[in-house]
């Protein structure tokens, strides 16, 4: 039978070499996205290459009709094929000081990470526990365990989708569906470009940034069927920073 990853957010940066990682592991891959096109087109290619398929699925996933209606369309024409693992990756932040921040900032980094995370979850859940088998991996953040200034809403909501890694976990073990967190420290994408690299290095005991390879191999461990025992957990991969 084929057996499909969907990775949100697989466009690029972390995402992406998720979904490649997992098109390596032997996955056919749902690449989400946004608006990033022709990126998408080209990890779809890549994957491709590898000897696997790849199905591209535009949506917000911060748009719950949106996310409902895709999530749903698919798996309604394709029913004999399940997706076993999903990976919660599409995040944003907007930064600044709390005294600065408007609601905008405030309720779009929430929504995208943590509406984004219901929207998709939900309706392949009933599906997953009908299988008795699946794998959920939620992207959270360092940032969600340790606090980091000028990110409130980020912090906010990356603690919030490990505390709803962990109630999930709960409910669905009986039916031999792992979830858990993965806590990034941080890592060379384009979210961190403009970030100040030669500050914050110093305080990386590792001395420099993690590469999306590097998550990516700590998510394919959890995806894979030998990580079956490990659920309700976050786990964090940056360097000795936290
Ligand atoms: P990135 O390079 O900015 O890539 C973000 C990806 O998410 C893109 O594919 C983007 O697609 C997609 N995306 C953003 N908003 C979306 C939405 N509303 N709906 C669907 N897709 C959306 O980010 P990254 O650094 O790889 O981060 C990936 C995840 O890791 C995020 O959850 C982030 O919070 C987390 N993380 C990152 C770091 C780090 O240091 N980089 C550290 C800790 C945690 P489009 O291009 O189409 O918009």
């Amino acid at each position: 039978m084929e057996k499909y990853a969907l990775v949100t957010g697989a466009s690029r940066g972390i995402g992406r070499a998720v979904a490649l990682r997992l098109a390596a592991d032997g996955y056919n891959i749902i690449i989400n996205y946004r608006s990033g096109q022709q990126a998408a087109e080209a990890v779809a290619a890549e994957i491709e290459k590898l000897g696997r398929k790849a199905v591209l699925m535009p949506f917000d996933v911060a748009d719950g009709e949106a996310a409902t209606s895709a999530v749903s369309q698919w798996l309604s024409e394709n029913k004999e094929t399940p997706i076993e693992v999903l990976v919660n990756n599409a995040g944003i932040r907007m930064d600044s000081v709390m005294a600065m921040m408007d609601a905008v900032s405030w309720h779009k980094v929430i929504n995208t990470t943590l509406d984004g995370f219901f929207n998709v979850t939900q309706p392949i859940l009933k599906k997953m526990q009908r299988l008795r088998y699946g794998r959920i991996i939620n992207m959270a953040s360092v940032s969600g365990l340790m606090g980091i200034a000028g990110q409130t809403n980020y912090s906010a909501a990356k603690a919030a989708l490990i505390g709803a890694t962990k109630a999930l976990a709960k409910e669905v073990a009986p039916r031999g569906i792992t979830v858990n967190a993965v806590a990034p420290g941080f890592i060379e994408t384009d979210m961190t470009e403009e970030l100040d690299h030669d500050e914050l290095v110093k305080t990386i005991p590792a001395g420099r940034f993690g590469t999306p390879d590097e998550v990516a191999h700590l998510v394919s461990f959890l995806a894979s069927p030998n990580a079956g025992y490990i659920t309700g957990q976050a786990i964090t991969i940056n360097g000795g920073l936290y």
